[in-house]
C-alpha cells in the first residue's frame, strides 16, 4: 500500500506559514496545519488548498505545551497508520519586543517557549517516525535577529538563535537517515507579525528597498523541504532582501 505522504506546518494558518501550507500541498503533500486558537484563519487556508486542488486537515494545538503536542501528534498518529509525515515545518512563533532593562518575565518566557521550546516538543514527536521511514525533511523558520541580534529583542534573538544551534545539532544527528535539517532566516516579511513596523521607517536599511512577502520565504522552504535538496543540511538560508548578517 502506498502511503500518504503528509506535511506538518506549525502555525500555518496564517503569514509565512499560510504560504508554506499553499505551497507545500501544491507539491503534493496533504498539509496538516497547525494553529492555535484563530479557527476562522485556519479554515480559510485549508478552503484555499481544496480550492486549488490540495489536501489539508486542521490540527491544532499549543506548541508551547509539550503535553498538548504530544496528545494531538499521537492521536493523529494512531488514527492515520497509512500516513508518513515527511516533511515538519517548525514556523509558529511570536515576538514580544522591549528593552532587556524593561522586559518582564512572562516576555521573556512567551517567546522562548513558542519559538524556541516548541522545536523541541514537535519535532521530538516526529523525528523517530522519519527516523523508521529513512527520509524526512525538518525546516525551522528563524530570522535574521537570531543571527545578528536586534535590539529590543533580547528574547526573540535568543529563541531564534537557539534553534539555529539546535539545527545545527540535530543534522548531525540525523543525516545518514536521509533526514535534513534547514533553517530559514527571514528579515522584514509583511505579515500580522510586522503590521506595527512602519515599512518606509525601515526600507533605507533593505538592499532591495521593501518588505518581503511570505511567498518568498515559502518558495525556499519548499525547496528544502523537497526531495531535490538532499546535500544541504545543517544550513541557514537568508531570506532577507540584502541586509547583511
Ligand atoms: P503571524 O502572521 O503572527 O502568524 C503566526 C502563526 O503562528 C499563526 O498561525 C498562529 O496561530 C501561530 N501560533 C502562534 N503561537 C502559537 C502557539 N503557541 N501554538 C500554535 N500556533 C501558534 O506570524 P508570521 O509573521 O507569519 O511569522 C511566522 C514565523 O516567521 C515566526 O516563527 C516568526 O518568528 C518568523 N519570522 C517572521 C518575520 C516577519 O517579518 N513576519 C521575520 C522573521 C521571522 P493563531 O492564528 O491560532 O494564533
Amino acid at each position: 500500500m502506498t502511503k500518504i505522504k503528509y506535511a506538518l506546518v506549525t502555525g500555518g494558518s496564517r503569514g509565512i506559514g499560510k504560504a508554506i501550507s499553499l505551497k507545500l500541498a501544491e507539491l503534493g503533500y496533504h498539509v496538516l496545519i497547525n494553529y492555535r486558537s484563530n479557527q476562522t484563519e485556519a479554515e480559510n487556508t485549508k478552503q484555499l488548498i481544496t480550492e486549488a486542488g490540495g489536501q489539508a486537515t486542521l490540527l491544532p494545538f499549543d506548541v508551547t505545551s509539550g503535553a498538548d503536542s504530544e496528545a494531538v501528534i499521537t492521536q493523529w498518529q494512531e488514527a492515520n497508520k497509512e500516513g508518513v509525515i515527511e516533511v515538519l515545518v517548525n514556523n509558529a512563533g511570536i515576538r514580544k519586543d522591549n528593552l532587556l532593562f524593561w522586559m518582564k518575565e512572562e516576555e521573556w518566557h512567551d517567546v522562548l517557549r513558542t519559538n524556541l521550546d516548541s522545536f523541541y516538543y514537535v519535532t521530538r514527536q516526529l523525528i523517530k517516525g522519519m527516523m523508521t521511514n529513512r527520509y524526512g525533511r525538518v525546516v525551522n523558520v528563524v530570522s535574521l535577529s537570531g543571527q545578528r541580534g536586534m535590539a529590543g529583542q533580547t528574547n526573540y534573538s535568543a529563541s531564534k538563535g537557539g534553534v539555529i544551534a539546535a539545527t545545527k545539532a540535530l543534522a548531525q544527528e540525523v543525516g545518514r537517515r536521509n533526514i535534513t535539517v534547514n533553517a530559514v532566516a527571514p528579515g522584514f516579511i509583511k505579515t500580522d507579525m510586522t503590521e506595527d513596523i512602519n515599512e518606509k521607517d525601515y526600507q533605507a536599511m533593505i538592499p532591495v528597498n521593501r518588505f518581503g512577502t511570505p511567498e518568498e520565504v515559502a518558495d525556499v522552504v519548499a525547496f528544502l523541504a523537497s526531495s531535490k535538496a538532499s546535500y544541504i543540511t545543517g544550513e541557514v538560508i537568508s531570506v532577507n532582501g540584502g541586509m547583511y548578517t
